[in-house]
């Protein structure tokens, strides 16, 4: 928008963590399970029930920390956060306030193929609360406890991005990150993944911040670009009118495309925040660090960025192939195999690879496909044994049984003949049995030799090589006409 306004939007990402217990007990940390059935005294608030913090969730928190870049807080604790809401027997949240885990950070991701950067302000640990389902039928609300200390980590962003596309981008990439970890399953139609948007305008060239509204617990990437673009519109509507921006937390509302108030800056909440008491502080040591930043992975974008470079890979494709780990892994290896083709393997990969197992419902691990078999296909294809649309048949063959390349061409009947001999018989016998055609090609009509190329396919049950058979006929052609 060129209205001499610019929006500022910063997020705050509530992820939930994939670890197998709660967050402060030994409760099954799972998604979809009958409600209700896994939770204890502690997860469900009951007094005198006493929180143990889990070590895999501040784990998994650091990994994230220093993926991101950021200062590790050797000594951190964790802080009551208190507000009344049915979800929240406790009445109050164990979260971290004064000292998160992890500090200052940065966050690389792409917009177009190119390169943007996105300040972390903080990563810190907290219980997610319960959820309550309204039942339409009887009109009445259920709470189910099941989610109650399943472990989170919410990362603050400061305030960088500037459209909607960013947002969304970076949120995207930030999925990507946490699934390369392994440390959530970032399922956004589970709610394992929100967000909290804050989005603000002002005009350009002016240093200071415009009044921020925070859009709350949007879930998922189109429905934070949606938010982003109606927010951005609505404030600059206001100002263009000559009216002032209060500050406002809202709802957004994905079906109807709109947003309501939920508090204004007077009903703001004092969380009162306090030390947990029930929770002594606790350490970090370098050691533990110095061994996690050795399992951190090269991150898809910085993945996506060498293929671009490396393999000359379209972004698009580059960023699809780096974001799956399964993908990643299978391409680099065949490329190790074939250097010559990696766009060919690419493509071969997220076209009819991603397209058999999306008819299958199938993981690229599931399958019987390697990555030799699929550098093996491709130079059968190459080579001109095999025509490209043969290929596809080989290729559903082999990725769900365990034979050969080579075993599924001869089995499939599909090796190509370049044989001139053969072609040529073929050719013959194709112009005596179309003289119509071949009297149109004498009459000038050039197309006719694409009918009769055609038919020679057909003949050999699309099994002629289409260059040398192309040749040949030519070559008949030219000698019949002469
Ligand atoms: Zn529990």
């Amino acid at each position: 928008m060129s209205d001499g306004y610019e929006t500022v939007i910063g997020l705050e990402i509530h992820a939930e963590l994939s670890t197998e217990s709660k967050i402060f007990c030994g409760c099954q940390n799972a998604f979809g399970a009958a409600p209700n059935t896994l939770c204890c005294p502690v997860c469900t608030g009951l007094p005198g029930a006493l929180p143990v913090l889990n070590a895999q969730v501040v784990e998994y928190a650091v990994k994230m920390g220093l993926a991101l870049g950021c200062h590790i807080n050797t000594l951190s604790w964790m802080d009551r956060k208190h507000y009344f809401y049915p979800d929240l027997p406790k009445a109050y949240q164990i979260s971290q306030n004064d000292r998160p885990l992890c500090e200052t950070g940065q966050l690389q991701y792409l917009v177009g193929g190119q390169p943007r950067h996105l300040g972390i302000t903080r990563i810190h640990i907290e219980e997610d609360a319960g959820k309550l389902l309204h039942d339409a039928a009887t009109d009445t609300t259920l709470i189910d406890y099941n989610r109650c200390g399943v472990p989170l980590i919410e990362i603050v962003t400061e305030p960088d991005l500037r459209s909607a596309d960013e947002a969304k981008a970076a949120m995207e990439e930030i999925t990507r990150i946490l699934l390369a970890l392994g440390i959530s399953d970032a399922r956004m139609q589970e709610g394992s993944i929100r967000a909290d948007v804050n989005v603000s305008v002002r005009p350009k060239g002016q240093a200071a911040y415009g009044v921020r509204n925070e859009l709350k617990n949007i879930n998922s990437f189109g429905a934070v670009h949606r938010a982003i673009v109606h927010e951005a519109a609505r404030q600059r509507q206001i100002l263009a009118k000559g009216g002032v921006i209060g500050q406002e937390t809202r709802r957004w509302n994905d079906l109807e495309k709109t947003s309501v108030v939920l508090r204004t800056k007077e009903e703001t909440h004092d969380y009162r925040f306090f030390p947990e008491p029930d929770l002594p502080p606790f350490e970090v040591p370098e050691k533990t660090i110095m061994a996690l930043s050795a399992q951190i992975p090269e991150l898809p974008a910085t993945k996506t960025l060498r293929y671009q470079q490396a393999y000359a890979l379209p972004p698009d494709d580059a960023l699809l192939l780096a974001g799956r780990k399964p993908f990643a892994d299978f391409f680099e290896a065949a490329v190790a195999l074939r250097k010559a083709a990696p766009r060919q393997l690419a493509n071969w990969l997220l076209g009819d690879v991603s397209k058999l197992l999306n008819e299958h419902r199938a993981e690229l691990g599931d399958t019987r496909l390697t990555p030799d078999k699929l550098v093996t296909l491709v130079e059968a294809i190459d080579a001109g044994t095999i025509s490209g649309t043969a290929g596809k048949q080989v290729l559903e063959h082999i990725i769900s049984k365990d034979t050969s390349v080579e075993t599924a061409i001869e089995m499939l009947g599909l090796k190509q003949v370049s044989d001139a001999e053969t072609l040529n018989t073929l050719v013959n016998s194709v112009i005596r049995e179309n003289p119509a055609a071949v009297a149109d090609w004498r009459a000038g009509k050039k197309q006719a030799q694409g009918f009769l190329l055609g038919r020679c396919i057909k003949a050999s049950g699309g099994r002629a090589n289409p260059q040398v058979t192309a040749s040949l006929l030519r070559q008949v052609l030219d000698d019949i006409c002469e």
